[in-house]
């Protein structure tokens, strides 16, 4: 049985529902599964109920970037009361920037002779967080590239054509909309970007953990987070982050996994945070 603390379902910009996810991740041997959408909660009422019918433990996460600087941090919030409504409206303000960002890309688009409506885009996302993965597949579906990761490498990847920043928050606003919360913050995937060099700060304002166990980290810094975590005090999280696309021999559901022993410090850590309210 595994842990895999970083999933995502439609309600942002993974492919299958909450409900789906969850059937899913039973049937990979997920015993504990943390769903941590973009800039959103409103997948965690469906998975928790699909959660608890099938003997799931059901995590209610959340995954918010930031920028300190150029340099790009994921920030993974856990245990939040996802029913909160600073959150819900800090949240709501963050997905209407990405609506904003979105009219960018599509203007970018449109100087290169590449034409897609805002229509499409949203009908893809349904009510979900709009992201670039779903620019990505209308332009797979319109011919303009072979793939997902070919749209990203060819228009809307960072220093593409059609590229245009997110909002900028800074991570220590995100640490701070999740903490408000109640929520537990950790750093998602720091193998995908060169900032290590922020880590004790983000500690000091308020991480509780690092995403150790990811596919997105090498076997080297994976051994070389799990060392920062350890010197930091730090918890040593794992996680997949599934999104539905890609390999499904490269990316599953599980794949990555949170240790029980560091789940056990996470949990704990929750409880007495729940105990005490939060730190601020
Ligand atoms: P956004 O949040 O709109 O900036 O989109 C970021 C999402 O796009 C991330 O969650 C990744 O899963 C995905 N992504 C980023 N870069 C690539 C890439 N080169 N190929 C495929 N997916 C990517
Ligand atoms: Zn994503
Ligand atoms: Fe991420
Ligand atoms: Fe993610």
């Amino acid at each position: 049985m595994s842990i895999d603390l970083h999933v995502h379902t439609k309600a942002s910009d993974g492919l299958y529902s909450p409900a789906d996810i969850v059937q899913m991740a039973g049937s990979a041997g997920v015993s504990v599964l943390g769903i941590a959408d973009h800039d959103t909660v409103n997948g965690i009422d469906e998975a928790m109920s699909a959660a608890s019918e099938k003997g799931l433990e059901l995590i209610p996460g959340v995954e918010i970037n930031s920028y300190n600087g150029d340099a790009e941090y994921h920030i993974l919030g856990y245990f939040l009361d996802h029913k909160n409504s600073d959150l819900l409206r800090a949240l709501e303000e963050l997905r209407a920037a990405r609506i904003r960002r979105m009219h960018g890309i599509i203007s970018k688009l449109g100087l290169i002779g590449i034409t897609v409506s805002p229509q499409e885009i949203l009908a893809l996302a349904e009510s979900g967080t709009v992201g670039r993965p779903h620019i990505a597949q209308v332009l797979v579906r319109k011919g303009y590239a072979a793939s997902i990761r070919e749209a990203f490498d060819r228009y809307i990847g960072e220093g593409k054509p059609a590229y245009a920043p997110r909002s900028k928050l800074t991570p220590v606003e995100a640490i701070r909309i999740i903490t408000s919360a109640g929520g537990l913050a950790a750093l998602a995937h720091p193998g995908l970007w060169h900032g290590d060099e922020l880590i004790p700060q983000l500690a000091a304002w308020g991480i509780v953990g690092i995403e150790v166990y990811s596919p997105d980290n090498t076997a080297e810094q994976v051994a070389r987070y799990r060392d920062t975590a350890r010197s930091l005090g730090l918890i040593s999280i794992g996680g997949s982050d599934f999104h539905g696309w890609g390999d499904p021999a490269r990316n599953t559901i599980g794949m990555a996994a949170t240790p029980p022993e560091e789940f056990a410090r996470l949990r704990d850590m929750a409880r007495r945070e729940r105990r005490h309210g939060p730190r601020e």
